[in-house]
Parts: structure tokens; sequence; C-alpha cells
């Protein structure tokens, strides 16, 4: 195995900026925005904190947590069934270790699930979405397939995310309901990975566990809404059903990471209790992820290739099929030749679609337009009250290098043709 490739893709991107070359760098998928000041503060205060803390996580923060999910997702959620651990990513290796059984997956998915599972030898069972259905996997696909894979001797895990990496799309409460049907009949246990719940351009993120919460674990952190990737501090929380694998994890994570880091740990009650301030914050970065994934969009369909409109996160999945004999007049036949040749010809760094399992012809990418100066952004956005449009003019003065690198790709394909 290779590294990941978001990483490979941040190192790629910053190297062509050594050698001078102007990047636009849509590869990594992480926020821009900065981690909110009363969090950052609370994080300077905690330095001195130095013990191991215990392995599930400290006591107030995963009251915190609980409170957190118990708000804002109407989820049964309780403090001694919320565990801690660095990062979501990690938490999901160690579940997919412990797990027996077989992982279900719609493609195209976030990078690192696949490979997870591949690393551990768990067995992949593949559901393959289209554009038409917005790269949406519904109840009657997910039954087929249950119908279809069938090994009585394993248990399964659906991993659904949502709002999601790579599409930006989300689940309707019908589309939900359906699905934790078919959950429920199959005795499914899901893995909702919802670390970009708070970053539903509407502030309209449901949770599956309210239709499922019996067999749901709900996958969050600080990652996307609170803009602290590296701080590496993810959630898992539980239903009571559960709470066996929840205990079988925090085994293996006793013996191998101990406990998350505890300044981190102190820090982050403050960006899970929440208040008016972060709100406010998740208000402006919102209205301006929206804005912008609306710009994006506009631009990139004008120009042929065909995208959805984001309702969350900060993702859009493109998908150049419509050019596909232009491109290959250019020798362009694959996902990886296509972001190879962009990022040389264009300074536009995107991830071919095979990195989120789609198949290696496939003219798809996932595009992360994130690469502007939040700060500015977010400070930009505080003059302008929040029941306004931002001004037409905003995005270009704020997130300039986005608005360039898209009309970028828009030439290029033109050029194509
Ligand atoms: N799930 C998805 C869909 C992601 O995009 C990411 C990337 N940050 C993660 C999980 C892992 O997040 P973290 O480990 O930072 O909590
Ligand atoms: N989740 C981010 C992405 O999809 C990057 C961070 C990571 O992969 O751990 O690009």
């Amino acid at each position: 195995m290779g590294q990941s490739a978001t990483l490979t893709i941040k190192e790629a991107c910053g190297e062509l900026r050594r050698q001078g070359r102007q990047v636009f760098d849509f590869g990594l998928g992480q926020s821009p925005f900065p981690v909110p000041t009363r969090v950052v503060e609370a994080l300077r205060l905690a330095a001195p904190e130095k013990d191991y803390l215990p392995v599930e996580g400290l006591w107030a923060l995963r009251e915190a947590v609980a409170g957190f999910h118990r708000q804002q997702d109407q989820l049964d959620a309780h403090a001694d069934r919320v565990l801690i651990g660095p990062g979501s990513k990690e938490l999901m290796f160690l579940l997919q270790l412990v797990f027996y059984g077989e992982i279900i997956l719609r493609t195209p998915c976030w990078v690192s699930y696949a490979p997870q599972a591949q690393i551990i030898g768990r067995r992949i069972n593949f559901i393959h979405t289209s554009f038409d259905s917005k790269w949406k996997v519904t109840a009657e696909q997910l039954m087929r397939s249950l119908e279809i894979e069938h090994d009585d001797t394993r248990p399964r895990l659906l991993i659904l995310n949502y709002p999601m990496n790579p599409t930006g799309h989300t689940y309707s409460v019908g589309e939900l309901k359906e699905l934790a049907d078919v959950a429920r009949k199959f005795q499914l246990i899901v893995l909702s990975d919802e670390i970009y719940g708070r970053l539903h351009h509407q502030g309209e993120h449901v949770s599956i566990a309210r239709f499922y919460p019996e067999r749901t674990i709900v996958s969050s952190g600080l990652s996307k809404w609170c803009g602290a990737g590296g701080w590496r501090l993810g959630t898992f929380t539980f239903p009571k059903e559960l709470c066996w694998l929840m205990e079988a994890i925090a085994a293996v994570a006793s013996e191998t990471y101990t406990s998350v880091c505890a300044p981190i740990q102190y820090a982050a009650i403050q960006a899970f209790h929440g208040g008016v301030d972060l709100e406010r914050y998740l208000w402006h970065t919102r209205r301006l992820l929206a804005a912008l994934g609306r710009q994006c969009v506009d631009i990139l369909q004008e120009a042929g290739i065909h995208v959805h409109p984001p309702v969350g996160a900060f993702y859009l999945f493109l998908d150049f099929s419509p050019l596909a004999s232009d491109l290959s007049r250019r020798g362009i036949n694959t996902g990886a030749a296509l972001c190879s040749r962009l990022l040389e010809e264009t300074g536009v760094a995107l991830l071919p679609g095979e990195v989120f399992a789609r198949s290696r012809e496939e003219l798809t990418a996932r595009l992360s337009y994130v690469d502007f100066d939040g700060a500015a952004a977010l400070a930009a956005s505080e003059n302008i009250p929040l029941d306004e449009p931002l001004p037409s003019d905003f995005l270009r003065r704020c997130c300039a290098n986005v608005i360039e690198g898209i009309e970028r790709i828009a030439q290029w394909v033109q050029r194509t043709s």
C-alpha cells in the first residue's frame, strides 16, 4: 500500500509551490476556517494538563459530547457510551479491527474506509452509485445488495457518510427512514459518519440514529465544523445495545494509543458545549460554503462538466464523461490522467475518482473548494448581516484562488473541445 491519497496530494501541492508554481489546491479536504477563539483560548489554558487520561476519554468531555448529540441530533446519548479517539479515522480503523464481519460501502466513498478494511483483511461489499441518483445509495439498492451477497456466518457493518465526502450531498429524512428500515430488516450495524453534520449548509442535518437508534454508532469530531483537523480528536457515540463494541475498541486503544492528548480533550469541552459565539461562527462558515459551492457549480456546469450543487461540507464530485471523446483525443482516458494533466497544465489539484473506490477508467474527480484564507473570509463575512446574502463581489475578493482555479478548469475543458 502507498500513502493515503489525501496526504500525498497535499505534499505534491506544497512541493509545486516551493518550486514557485501557482497551485490551486483543491486536493486535501481540510477546513479553511480557524479554530474558534474560545476553543483556542481553552487549549492555551489547558497546556499544563499532562496526565494520561482514561482510555475512553475525559469524563467532562464525554458528557459534553453526549449533550451535543442530545441537543443537536435528538439522540439518546449518554456520556458512558461516548468514546473519544485521536481522530474519527483511528476509531473507524479500530472498529473494523474488532468487528468480525463484512463492510458495506457505497461508492464514491471517503478515501480511507476501503484501505482500512484491506489492511485488516475484511471483506468489502461495494454498492456503486451514479451521477443521476446524486451518488446516493437507495434503500432498494441496499436491499438488493444484501440479498445477493449473503454469508450467514458474518455480521455486516454499513458505513454511511452524510453530508458526503466526496460529493457534498446528504440524505433526506425520507431516504434515511427507508435505509433504516432495510438496516433493521437485515440487523446491520450502521456506522453513521456525520463528521460534516454541522456543515450542512442550511443547518438541517438529521441523523439516521433517530430512525435506527438500536444499532447505529454516530461518528463525529472537531476536524470539520471546528476547523481543527490537526488537533486529532474524534468521537463515537454508541447505543446501549452496542456497548460491547465500545469496550472492545477501548481495550485495543488501551494497548495502542492509551488516550487522546490531554490539553486537546480539555479544550474540546468548550467546543462541544457550544454557545452563541460558536453558533455565529457556524452560520458564517455555512453561508460562505453554500455561496462558494453554488458559484463553483455554475461555472463548471456552464463548461459542460456534470456536477450537482452541494448541500453540505466543501466537496464537489465532477463527472467529465460528457467530454470523454474530446479528452480521449488528448490522450486522457482515466481519472488519474485527467488529474495529472490538469495539474500540469493549469496548476489545479484534484483527486481522481479511483481513490474514492470508483473505476480507473471513470472520468471523475473530487474538488475541495477550500483554497482560501478562512480567517480573512470569516472576518469579512462578519460585516454582513446574517440574514443577508453575500454581495456579488464577495467570493471574488475573499476566495479568489478558488474562483480562479475553477475558471481555469472551465477554460482547460473548453480548450480541449
Ligand atoms: N470521515 C470522513 C468522511 C472524512 O472526510 C474524514 C477526513 N477528515 C474523516 C472521516 C476522518 O476525520 P478525523 O480523523 O479528522 O476525525
Ligand atoms: N478527510 C480529508 C479528505 O478527505 C483529509 C483528512 C484525512 O484523510 O485524514 O481529504
